[in-house]
């Protein structure tokens, strides 16, 4: 759960990268940061918190140069901390090398021991810097003068869901999306620039042109010269192919934006007129729970007939709730985040939608809002099947012991949040929305598409007992 951005060959490369950065911050809300190149010097800002709050005019301004690389980060490996914050930089043998990386990997801890053992001193606990300690010693050990033919090196040995935007001191920006294509990475220009983002949301807000998506396996360079491609990773795992992430389109991407070639909006709606099929209930009011829940109760409430109307307020004022590390926030966040339109639900036949039901702490709080508000029923709707299975591909989920689906039938599920009636959409409904084959599911599955490290068959495991 991060974002990346990167913008190469504009003279306001950290202008143009804050605002990108700031239209891709509900991917984490924990640290932004900045390093653009000028003359050959890399310079790094990086802090705790918002984009917002992480710049202002005059950080910016000692961010000069042409090319420039941008990370929000919220934490899945690695602890919630100033010196994990992205994008990170280093001096090696090569140069200086800047990176930042959306997702997961889920060797990490192995090849950190190996390459510890080997004498490398790390400086943060993110698995990110494997990707850098490999690249040094591709260059050390094989010869790979070259910056791209150090990476691919490295990539080779690092297994998992990998987004990358690097940035050289010799102003290359390179883009990659491991060989699966787990998170996004999108291609775009800006006049003569060159834009690498998480989403297209941010190509928007700046004006860019979406060209197209990095594909899985590629490594993009970008130069003076322009920009060329490379196919050099070979399949994680035998077999496996293209694996997106479909919780992307479930919940984490923003719904104006298009990923893996399709919008995120209609993607959702979509999900809501399969639900609305799937399970159908009396109601006399289709509601969402904003933000994430909003275009698939347009699509329960179009294919049901049910008018839709927007039930729960959200405040704006509050992060996401589940965002913030601290469970005591999270409980708290609910009732701060939401709060129910009287003259709406009192009386009336509830059908409440969200995307998806994680621990159940949510909706249990806003049945409970919502018949204090005189809803008369309350029927439940998810947009997405039960959450089984933790991720490991950079999805922040909790531990399997923590899910409730994951133990709990949905009759019981159902009395634990005191709806009258709960549903989930079915897996196929779920795949016919994002249109066919291609996608990871492993959270509503458990089928993980490229092996797990050990540390995370420990978790299972355990979880499982
Ligand atoms: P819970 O209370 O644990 O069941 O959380 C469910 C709520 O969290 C739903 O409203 C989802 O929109 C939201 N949600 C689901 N997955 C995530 C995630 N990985 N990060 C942040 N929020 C999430």
């Amino acid at each position: 759960m991060c974002g990346v951005f990167g913008i190469h060959g504009h003279d306001e490369a950290s202008n143009i990268a804050y605002l990108g950065m700031h239209a891709l911050q509900h991917r984490g809300q924990e640290s932004a940061g900045l390093v653009a190149c000028r003359d050959g010097k890399l310079r790094q800002r990086v802090a705790m918190g918002l984009v917002s709050d992480a710049f202002d005019r005059a950080t910016l301004a000692n961010l000069p140069g042409e090319t420039a690389i941008g990370h929000i980060r919220y934490s899945t490996a690695g602890s919630s901390e100033l010196r994990n914050a992205q994008p990170f930089l280093f001096e090696y043998a090569g140069g200086s090398l800047s990176i930042a990386h959306n997702g997961n990997l889920v060797n990490a801890d192995e090849l950190r021991a190996e390459l510890e053992a080997q004498g490398s001193i790390f400086q943060t606990s993110s698995d990110t810097e494997v990707i850098v300690h490999l690249m040094a010693r591709a260059r050390a050990q094989k010869g790979s003068a070259d910056v791209v033919g150090a990476l691919i090196e490295a990539l080779k040995r690092v297994r998992g869901a990998y987004s990358l935007v690097l940035l050289t001191h010799d102003e290359k920006m390179i883009g990659v999306r491991d060989p699966n294509g787990f998170r996004p990475l999108c291609i775009g220009r800006l006049k003569d620039a060159f834009v690498l983002s998480s989403e297209t949301c941010s190509f928007d807000l700046i004006e860019a042109e979406f060209i197209r998506e990095v594909e899985p396996g590629e490594i993009v360079v970008v130069d003076k010269s322009g920009m060329t491609s490379h196919k050099a990773l070979p399949a994680q795992e035998p077999g496996s192919g293209e694996t997106f992430c479909v919780f992307e389109h479930v919940y984490f991407a923003r719904p104006d934006s298009l990923v893996n070639g399709k919008s995120v909006y209609r993607a959702r709606e979509k999900m809501g007129h399969h639900l609305a099929r799937e399970a159908p209930v009396e109601g006399d009011v289709v509601i969402p729970v904003p933000d994430s829940g909003v275009p698939a109760a347009v699509g329960y409430s179009r294919e049901s007939g049910i008018p839709f109307e927007m039930g729960l307020i959200r405040s704006h004022y509050v992060g996401r709730t589940f965002i913030e590390p601290q469970d005591s926030i999270r409980h708290f966040g609910v009732r701060l985040k939401l709060s129910p339109v009287r003259s709406l639900v009192d009386g009336k036949r509830v059908i409440v939608v969200d995307d998806s039901l994680v621990r159940g702490t949510t909706s249990r709080k806003i049945v409970k809002m919502l018949r204090s508000a005189g809803a008369r029923e309350v029927h439940l709707r998810i947009s997405a099947p039960p959450t089984t299975n933790p991720c490991f591909y950079g999805i922040n989920t909790p531990t399997r012991s923590e899910l409730v689906a994951a133990s709990h039938t949905v009759d019981e599920i159902a009395r634990y949040v005191t709806c009258d009636t709960l549903a989930y959409l079915s897996h196929e409904g779920l795949m016919a929305s994002v249109g066919g084959t291609g996608y990871c599911s492993a959270c509503f599955t458990g089928n993980y598409p490229v092996p797990l490290g050990s540390s995370d068959l420990v978790q299972l495991r355990r979880a499982r007992v």
